[in-house]
């Protein structure tokens, strides 16, 4: 590609192929690599080993000066790749990790796991003494959070109230921790996983949105 020949002989008269381009009196030196038009000596120059006329000689000088530019441009994008790759690579995991704990404590904490209908009925049903027998068989069979707080009741009947209501509590205690297991996991996932979006931008010192 050559740039237009401003300035240079009208074009209307005939172009001698042995004549220089800009002087028509000047002897052809040689023909420009890229316009392939013939010069002098004077106009021809050597640029990177090859003849250029002086407006072809500038418009490849133009363009080796803007390619420091593309080269940037090109290393900024593949940084970010970079920068963005390791993140979406954590994205996968971290959303696996927190959908599991969700559905898995989804699951343990359904009402039905936490305080089964039938120990429920149990309880309602046990009036006397004589009821003991039929509760405890049934917290046996289905072992749940408040089964385990019945037992636990059960087996301390003879203990006075007070410490009997202790011993309940503190396996109620336990009860919850088990009950919240896996969920400082989902906490952490939900909070760092829209922060990950912003390190791409952060790594090249933009502000995220
Ligand atoms: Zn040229
Ligand atoms: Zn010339």
């Amino acid at each position: 590609m050559c740039p237009p020949s401003r300035g240079r002989r009208a074009p209307v008269a005939p172009i001698d192929p042995n004549a220089c381009f800009n002087h028509a009196t000047a002897d052809k030196a040689g023909v420009c690599l890229d316009c392939g038009l013939s010069f002098c000596g004077r106009c021809l120059t050597t640029f990177q080993n090859a003849a250029y006329c002086a407006a072809c000689k500038n418009y490849r000088t133009r363009i080796m000066q803007r390619r420091p530019d593309s080269s940037k441009l090109a290393l900024a994008s593949f940084l970010i790749a970079l920068a963005a790759g390791p993140v979406m690579f954590l994205l996968v995991p971290t959303s696996i990790i927190g959908l599991t704990f969700i559905i898995e404590r989804g699951l343990a904490l359904r009402w039905k796991k936490v305080i089964p209908p039938d120990v429920e009925k149990a309880l309602d049903l046990c009036r006397s003494k004589q009821d003991l027998g039929m509760l405890q068989g049934i917290c046996q069979q289905q072992p749940s959070a408040l089964s385990r707080l019945l037992l636990v009741a059960l087996e301390h009947l003879s203990w006075p109230k007070e410490e009997n209501a202790d011993a309940i509590q503190t396996r109620a205690r336990h009860e919850i921790a088990q009950m919240e297991r896996g969920l400082v996991i989902v906490e952490i996932v939900v909070g760092i996983a829209p922060r990950l979006r912003d390190i791409p931008a952060l790594c090249i010192g933009r502000s995220p949105r």
